[in-house]
């Protein structure tokens, strides 16, 4: 290892704005850490970026130090994508700048800013665009692999709102990506992830929202779950783009809204958003009431921001995480039943699962204008087990490849939205695109990132040379 060339890092700290951490300094401790507490990995050295230049200096004295790049945005990836042993690691912390130009509705965000830090911003103006359901989540690695959100039945995918995209490559190039600029590359951005350079910023376009949505959750007993999620189903499907449905297995959190009785009581629940004026919302929830009375439901109107915070506390910093997904076409009785049946058995009381339609302005943009790996129809089931030590990651694990599996009969292939991949085998990333996309994104690939440096993602190879195009 040619790190201890001190004059190698004295060189690089000199040239950067941002800092630079090796193993004993203060700070790089808390740099290393990345979301999912089940990792614990220890990079040689820790380039702490705040400038597309500091980007490229790292990239730079990485690829002379042979050293294994990996990209920190915001740190979710459950794999732990950002952060692994022996290499560098590219910290975007100091990115996180956010702009919002109003008037023309565009916002410029930081690669390395937090979802909270630009719903803040937009909101601060009336406006969003799609971002996540849980404001600590990285801006980058979620627009890169897609994003979706509560607010993608109205406004799309993350990716279908950004604009242009500024690019490190892996060449040290600052590039602007757009429909006009590199047109190829900004293709291959939108569901990509994080193959073929560090995004220093993203643009995107705004949409009114708020600043009060309506917000409903109805729970029911596990006795009452297949008919909650049949009447989740329908409520979904007639639903206009107005209102985001999303249904699931989880437990009542001991929450102020929850009835003390109910604390940690295993269920299914149906969730509403309502980002219109309302008046579908109130018929929504009449219609739950009386179709099918819940154990208690939550219904009141409340800030867009706390909609996209409702969950943080629910999955922590520091918890411990597995999860795998699957697509459904059709979400059918059958696939219910099961559902039902194995989601509520031998699951702890923080793992979950979700189960997210795909409609509405998600089929607004052509399967092929962006690299998405993901389905712009039918049903998501992401599968999400949480504990806090080892030992019971250990059954929950068990519990989610339990459910994933009793669910792959009914399943659309083996691909998912690579975002939710806890494990990138080779061949699920590839099912995850399609032979077509993932033939497009390997000749990308070879143009912008040729030898790979950016691999510790859902990787795409970069095409041999004598691939045609
Ligand atoms: C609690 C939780 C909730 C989630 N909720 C949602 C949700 O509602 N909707 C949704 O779509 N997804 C959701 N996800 C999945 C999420 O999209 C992925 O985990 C995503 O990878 C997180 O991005 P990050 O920047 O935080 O992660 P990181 O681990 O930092 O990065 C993930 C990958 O992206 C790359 N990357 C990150 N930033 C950049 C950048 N600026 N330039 C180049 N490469 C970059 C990294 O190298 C890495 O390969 C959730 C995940 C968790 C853990």
């Amino acid at each position: 290892m040619t790190l201890t060339i001190a004059g190698e890092i004295d060189a690089l700290r000199a040239a950067m704005i941002g800092s630079v951490f090796l193993p004993a300094d203060e700070g790089y401790d808390d740099a290393r850490t990345v979301w999912n507490g089940d990792i614990d990995r220890f990079p040689a050295v820790i380039a702490r970026c705040e400038s597309a230049a500091d980007v490229a200096a790292s990239i730079n004295f990485a690829r002379h130090n042979s050293l294994e790049i990996s990209v920190r945005g915001g740190g979710h990836n459950v794999w732990g994508a950002a952060v692994g042993t022996g290499g560098m690691m590219i910290h975007l912390g100091g990115l996180n700048a956010v702009t919002v130009d109003p008037v023309a509705r565009r916002v410029r965000v930081g690669g390395g800013a937090m979802l909270g830090d630009m719903d803040a911003a937009t909101q601060a103006h009336g406006l969003a665009t799609t971002a996540g359901t849980v404001s600590h989540t990285g801006v980058g690695g979620l627009t890169l692999g897609g994003g979706f959100g509560w607010l993608g039945h109205r406004h799309g995918l993350a990716i279908d709102n950004l604009v242009s995209a500024e690019v490190v490559t892996a060449s040290g190039q600052i590039l602007r990506a757009s429909q006009q600029d590199h047109p190829e590359l900004f293709w291959a951005l939108r569901g990509g992830g994080g193959n073929f350079g560090v995004v220093t910023e993203f643009e995107f376009r705004l949409h009114e929202v708020g600043p009060l949505i309506d917000f409903g959750l109805f729970f029911f007993d596990l006795g009452h779950g297949a008919e909650a999620l049949r009447l989740g189903r329908e409520l979904a499907a007639a639903a206009s783009r107005d209102v985001t449905v999303v249904m699931g297995a989880i437990t009542a959190p001991p929450a102020p809204f929850v009835p003390e009785q109910y604390h940690f009581q295993p269920g299914f629940a149906v969730l509403v958003a309502g980002f219109g004026n309302g008046d579908e919302h109130t018929r929504i929830a009449a219609r739950v009431r009386e179709s099918l009375p819940p154990l208690f439901d939550f219904v009141e109107p409340m800030p867009y921001l706390e909609l996209q915070q409702l969950l943080d506390e629910a999955n922590a910093w520091g918890m411990r995480c597995y999860e795998k997904a699957l697509y459904l076409d059709e979400l059918t009785d059958d696939a219910i039943a099961t559902f039902t049946q194995r989601a509520s058995s031998n699951c702890g009381p923080l793992s979950h699962a979700l189960i997210i339609p795909f409609d509405g302005a998600y089929q607004d943009v052509d399967d092929h204008e962006t690299a998405w790996g993901g389905s712009r129809s039918g049903y998501g089931i992401f599968i999400i087990g949480l504990a806090t030590t080892p030992e019971l990651l250990d059954a929950e694990r068990s519990w989610v490849r339990s459910l994933w599996g009793a669910l792959m009969p009914y399943a659309n292939g083996i691909g998912a939205y690579v975002n939710t991949l806890a494990q990138f085998e080779d061949d699920r990333v590839r099912a995850s695109y399609g032979t077509v996309k993932y033939e497009r994104l390997a000749q990308t690939k070879a143009v912008y990132d040729p030898e790979n440096i950016f691999h510790r993602n859902a990787n795409i190879k970069p095409a041999s040379p004598s691939a045609s195009r």
